[in-house]
């Protein structure tokens, strides 16, 4: 078999992740690499089993876009999901995966696909019942959202024949920094063909970005959609469906060339910082000393690696065994 060689690439959530603690980015792209194989050290191995464990938000967030993907698809397919079962199905999924979590033996390994949830891994991000409940809460009402959500009553107006995308595929487009041309990969969670043109709508589980901010994931997705169906920018338009919040408000952003030029620039700018602190782009070489640890508890508390990570503000965990 082919020698799988960690090249570097870009993508929205890396570029967020690196913002938001540069040793956080390397162990989930360095330090975890070749943590499967059999003579890995001890480090890689560890941060390649806490690479896969998961958060409450994350977690849920994740099984509302499967329910809707699986949902979208059957009605696509001339079924009629009953709401209400709908949302059974997801609580019973979630409490299937709290359970099987919670049951897990701590710090040992899970089978693939195994939803294993770092409040239960580690004691110092155990959380209260009723913060488990609220969670659980917004995942279901996320569900109901999306019912009642006018991104919904667009899909069918258009029919589900537009959905040119649904949250189901991992595509990339090519960039470029620092004499380096790496691929920058994209997940767009609806694309619907419309006769005005492509509206992107991106499902959210979270509370509504007062900043109305999306500028740079906006960017990304109108590159992607403007070199994948050959469109021209203003023909396509972009929306954030708050599915636990405000599901029947639709605030359409329409994209410039300005914007996909800025868009440009922002991988690029990106994607060369985080250049500079890796020795082999190609061969995926970085040393952990060039990757900062951040200056913020708050995300040293939901940081997945903090049991390797002595360096951080919070100091070495207290709980290790
Ligand atoms: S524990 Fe804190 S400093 Fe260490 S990787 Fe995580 S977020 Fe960064």
């Amino acid at each position: 078999m082919a020698e799988l060689v960690n090249r570097f690439s870009y993508s929205l959530s890396q570029g967020s992740q690196f913002r938001t603690c540069e040793r956080q980015y390397w162990f989930s792209r360095y330090g975890s690499w070749g943590g499967w194989e059999k003579n890995a050290s001890m480090l890689a191995r560890e941060a390649y089993r806490l690479k896969k464990l998961t958060n409450r938000y994350l977690w849920t967030g994740n099984r509302v876009h499967e329910t809707i993907r699986q949902t979208l698809s059957s009605l696509r397919s001339g079924d009629k999901p009953e709401p209400a079962a709908v949302r059974e199905r997801l609580l019973e999924q979630l409490r299937q995966d709290f359970r099987g979590s919670r049951d897990h033996p701590r710090r040992t390994p899970g089978p693939k696909n195994k939803v294993l949830l770092l409040e239960h891994e580690d004691p110092e991000s155990a959380v209260s019942d009723t913060q488990w409940k609220n969670v659980v809460e917004r995942a279901l009402s996320a569900i109901d959202g999306f019912f009642r959500s006018e991104a919904l009553r667009l899909i069918q107006k258009f029919g589900y024949a537009s959905l040119l995308r649904n949250d189901d595929v991992l595509e990339s487009m090519d960039s470029e920094a620092a004499d380096f041309v790496f691929p920058v990969y994209v997940t767009i969670d609806v694309a619907l063909e419309t006769p005005e043109g492509i509206l992107i709508l991106d499902w959210k589980t979270g509370k509504p970005d007062v900043s109305g901010n999306h500028e740079e994931q906006l960017g990304i997705y109108a590159l992607f959609s403007k070199s994948k169906w050959a469109i021209e920018p203003e023909r396509i338009r972009f929306a954030p469906v708050y599915l636990s919040y405000t599901p029947e408000r639709l605030d359409l952003s329409p994209v410039t060339e300005e914007m996909l030029d800025l868009a440009t620039k922002n991988i690029q700018s990106n994607a060369a910082t985080i250049l500079a602190k890796i020795d082999d782009p190609e061969r995926g070489v970085a040393r952990m000393e060039n990757f900062r640890t951040t200056d913020d508890p708050v995300e040293c508390r939901r940081c997945v690696y903090r049991s390797l990570c002595p360096d951080g503000p919070l100091g070495p965990p207290t709980h290790q065994s």
